[in-house]
């Protein structure tokens, strides 16, 4: 599961130029390409390369490597990593040109799987071991893939005489043509099965729900993806198997909100607290923390809380959490509470101290 580092696999330096990227993967493309090699693990390799060349090529994606490594929200789908077609051009370079050439037996990847995995928000933070289930295709083992009951063969379809494709003849203004078809009888497969198999109904594919253990670093995000490698759809003529995606949904918190990994988080307080200041506890991601109010405190005023926020997915360094405060003006008084704040009112004055706003105006409103 755990993914080699791209400079690594392409055996080059982390400064290295873009055309010493390109020698080596072409090197290395060379060697392990599946068509050329006769190495066990030849495509297993040559995919390795090729994912890691497609990043460390492309200016945008080396850069985000550089500061997520494999986590990135951005790399990985869709990408061409998985797709030897992908790099056409780069294969016309030294494999002579002369088009793609597309063999039916050749060995082929298998298709890569999405999962979404819903996570707390605090499971984001710190990282999870979970097992997930995901749908997977297999053959069904009853009648081994061949979708006929067990005991009975598929038959060769009559219609097409097991070529899967049909001759359709039609007269045209121009005389007769003839149109080669996939054979709608047996869906090209030119083979017919009489009794189904029961357990697949004759597809000779089964859907079973794989059980994979997945290990969540600390401080992933939302939307962020993990690959993990070889668990995608099996490949095609002993091709290697796809990978699946694990994309992160995290969930959101009703006290605190995150970017990056910085946590931010609003503080309410009396407005008595403000005044004469106080000690507050504020709840973090990693247990409550004292926090000292100064007096004199206005609403917005923030503070921060060093290293309680999250830990970076790279594996280090740590957030910060912020913590704004909200002096909160009282609805609800009783009759002596207010009889209180009258006498505070009749001794302070109905002027605020805000001495800078008051300058203010009276600069703005001059010769009114
Ligand atoms: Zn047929
Ligand atoms: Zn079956």
């Amino acid at each position: 599961m755990s993914k080699r580092d791209y400079y690594d696999v392409l055996g080059v330096e982390k400064s290295a130029s873009k055309e010493e990227i390109k020698k080596a993967y072409r090197k290395l493309a060379r060697k392990y390409h599946p068509d050329v090699s006769k190495e066990d693990d030849a495509a297993e390799k040559f995919k390795e390369a090729s994912e890691a060349y497609e990043v460390l090529s492309d200016e945008q994606k080396r850069a985000q490597y550089d500061q997520f490594g494999h986590t990135d929200p951005n790399q990985g789908f869709g990408g061409g990593g998985a797709d030897f077609g992908g790099f056409g051009d780069i294969f016309d370079m030294f494999f002579g040109g002369g088009g793609r050439r597309r063999d039916p037996n050749a060995p082929r990847q298998g298709a890569d799987l999405q999962y979404t995995l819903t996570l707390e928000f605090e499971e984001a933070a710190f990282g999870k071991e979970t097992e997930i289930q995901i749908p997977k295709e297999e053959e069904c083992r009853t009648c081994d893939g061949s979708g006929a009951k067990p005991g009975t063969k598929p038959e060769t379809c009559s219609h097409c005489n097991g070529s899967g494709q049909m001759n359709v003849e039609q007269n045209t203004p121009f005389g007769r043509v003839v149109n080669r078809r996939v054979c709608q009888h047996c869906s090209g497969t030119g083979k017919y099965v009489r009794e189904k198999c029961t357990t697949c109904g004759g597809d000779g594919k089964v859907t079973k729900r794989k059980k994979i253990n997945v290990k969540i670093p600390a401080g992933v995000d939302e939307g962020q993806q993990m690959r993990v490698s070889g668990q995608g759809e099996p490949g095609v003529n002993g091709g290697p198997p796809g990978d699946l995606f694990v994309v992160f949904h995290v969930k959101s918190h009703e006290f605190f909100e995150r970017e990056e990994n910085d946590i931010y988080c609003e503080m309410p307080i009396t407005f008595v607290q403000a005044a004469i200041g106080d000690e507050v506890e504020v709840p973090t991601l990693h247990g409550k923390v004292k926090l000292k109010i100064p007096a004199g405190t206005q609403t917005g005023t923030r503070f921060r809380l060093r290293g309680k926020g999250v830990q970076s997915v790279r594996g280090y360094g740590q957030g910060d959490q912020h913590v704004k405060i909200r002096v909160v003006t009282p609805t609800k008084l009783t009759n002596h509470q207010k009889d209180l704040l009258k006498e505070f009112g009749d001794v302070s004055g109905d002027e605020t101290q805000d001495d800078g706003f008051f300058s203010k105006m009276k600069r703005a409103f001059k010769g009114n």
